[in-house]
C-alpha cells in the first residue's frame, strides 16, 4: 500500500458518510438516480483506475476495495459506478485515438453517462443469438433492432451497442457507440425490478439509427473481443459488490444479536444465532480473500485471471445472497419489514447472481477450465 491508496479510500468513505447513508431510502423509494453522487465519486479517479493509466500499484485490488465500501452504503451507487466504468472500458482499450481524445475524459469522470448494451428479449446468456442489425449504409451503418435490461438507460448519453453486421453466432457481431439521443434511439419506460431501483433499467429500441463507421470500437465483425475484454472486469466488480453488502448485513445482524434479549438471555447467547453470524462472517472473509486473488492476477498480469474472477464472483454473490438471507432470519419479524435495511439487501443481493453472467453461466466457464 501507498500513501495514495488509503487517501482514495478515505476520500470514498468521507462522501459515502457525509452524502449518501441519508439519501438511500429516499432515492430507492422515489427512484431516484443519483447523478451527482456518481459524478463525485467517479471524479475521485474510480474508473480511471481500470481504464486510464495510473502509477498506483495494485488498482483492480484498489478499485474493488472502493467498490466493496460502496456496496456497504448503498449498492445501486456501488453497481452505477462499476457500469459506467464498464461501459468505459470499452472505449478505453478500443476506441480510436480521436474517439477517446473527444470521449474518454468525459466518460471516465461521469460527465458522460455510459451503458452497455448487449442482452436483448431473446438473447441473454446466450450472445451469439444477439438479432440488431447494423447495416452498411453510406459513409456509415445504420442499426435496427431492441436490446433488453439496459442499465443506466435513461440517464445515459452514451449507448455500447452491440449488433450483427456479418453472419450469425458470435463472429459477426460489432461494437458501436451511439449517442443515446440520436434521432431513432427510443428509451422505454424503467423496468419494475426487486431492487436496486435507483439505477434505471430499461428496453431500447433503435429504428434506423445512423451511425457513422467512426463510432466502431475494435473491428467489424470482432464486437465480442470489445465485449471480452471487461467480462473479468464485470465478474471483479459483481463480487466486490457482493462483499460489501453481505458484510453491512452481517454487522447489522450481529448488532441486533447483541442486543435483542428473548428467554433471559441476548440472541447472541444462542449458538443457533451466533454460529449463523460465525459462519456468515467466515464465508464474507473467505469471498474477499478469493477477489482480492483475482485482482492481484489481473494486476500482475497473471494467466488465471478468468478463471479467477467467475470463482470469486460465484462465491460472493452465492455467498451475499446467503447471508442476507439470513440477516433477515437473526431479525426475526422485523427483517421482513421495508423499515429494516436487510430486507432490502436480501432483494439487491438476488441481483448479483444474474448480471454479468448467471452463477449458471460462470460454472459452465469454470468447469471448461478445469
Ligand atoms: C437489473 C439488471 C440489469 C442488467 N443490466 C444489463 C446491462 O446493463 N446490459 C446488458 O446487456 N444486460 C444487462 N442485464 C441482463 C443480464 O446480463 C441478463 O439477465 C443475463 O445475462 C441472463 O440473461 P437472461 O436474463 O435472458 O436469462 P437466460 O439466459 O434466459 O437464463 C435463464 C436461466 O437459465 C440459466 N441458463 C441459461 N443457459 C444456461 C446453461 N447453458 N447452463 C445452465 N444454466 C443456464 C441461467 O443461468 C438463468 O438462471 C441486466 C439484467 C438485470 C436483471
Amino acid at each position: 500500500m501507498t500513501e495514495q491508496q488509503p487517501e482514495i479510500l478515505d476520500r470514498v468513505d468521507r462522501i459515502v458518510a457525509d452524502h449518501v447513508d441519508t439519501v438511500v431510502d429516499d432515492y430507492e423509494r422515489s427512484r431516484t438516480y443519483p447523478l451527482a453522487l456518481v459524478q463525485q465519486l467517479c471524479a475521485l479517479g474510480l474508473p480511471a483506475l481500470v481504464t486510464g493509466r495510473t502509477d498506483l500499484p495494485q488498482p483492480t485490488v484498489l478499485f474493488c476495495r472502493a467498490i466493496e465500501r460502496l456496496a456497504a452504503a448503498w449498492l445501486a451507487l456501488a453497481e452505477s459506478v462499476h457500469l459506467q466504468t464498464l461501459a468505459t472500458c470499452a472505449l478505453a482499450r478500443h476506441g480510436t485515438a480521436d474517439l477517446r481524445t473527444e470521449l474518454l475524459p468525459g466518460m471516465q469522470e461521469a460527465r458522460l453517462i455510459a451503458a452497455n448494451c448487449m442482452s436483448e428479449p431473446g438473447a441473454g446468456s446466450d450472445l451469439s443469438l444477439i438479432g440488431t442489425t447494423a447495416e452498411r449504409h453510406d459513409d456509415g451503418y445504420r442499426i435496427n433492432g431492441v436490446k433488453a435490461w439496459v442499465g443506466h438507460a435513461g440517464v445515459a448519453d452514451l449507448l455500447n451497442v452491440y449488433a450483427r453486421t456479418g453472419g450469425g453466432g458470435l463472429g459477426g457481431l460489432t461494437c458501436f457507440l451511439v449517442d443515446a439521443d440520436a434521432p431513432g434511439v427510443c428509451i422505454q419506460p424503467p423496468e419494475d425490478k426487486m431492487g436496486v431501483r435507483a439505477l434505471p433499467t430499461a428496453r431500447i429500441v433503435f429504428t434506423d439509427v445512423d451511425v457513422p463507421a467512426s463510432r466502431i470500437l475494435g473491428r467489424v465483425n470482432r464486437g465480442m473481443i470489445v465485449a471480452h475484454s471487461f467480462f473479468t472486469q464485470g465478474r471483479l466488480g459483481v463480487a466486490a459488490c457482493a462483499v460489501g453488502l453481505a458484510s453491512a448485513a452481517l454487522r447489522y445482524a450481529t448488532k441486533h444479536a447483541r442486543t435483542r434479549s428473548q428467554f433471559g438471555a441476548n440472541l447472541m447467547n444462542f449458538q443457533g444465532v451466533s454460529f449463523m453470524l460465525a459462519d456468515m462472517s467466515i464465508k464474507i472473509e473467505a469471498s474477499r480473500q478469493l477477489l482480492h486473488r483475482a485482482c492481484r492476477e489481473v494486476d500482475s498480469g497473471g494467466s488465471q485471471t478468468e478463471l479467477l474472477a467467475a470463482q470469486a464472483k460465484v462465491f460472493a454473490t452465492d455467498t451475499a445472497m446467503e447471508v442476507t438471507t439470513n440477516a433477515v432470519q437473526v431479525l426475526g419479524a422485523r427483517g421482513y419489514t421495508g423499515t429494516e435495511p436487510v430486507e432490502r439487501w436480501m432483494r439487491e443481493a438476488k441481483l448479483l447472481q444474474i448480471i454479468e453472467g448467471t452463477n449458471q453461466i460462470q460454472r459452465v466457464a469454470i468447469a471448461s477450465r478445469l
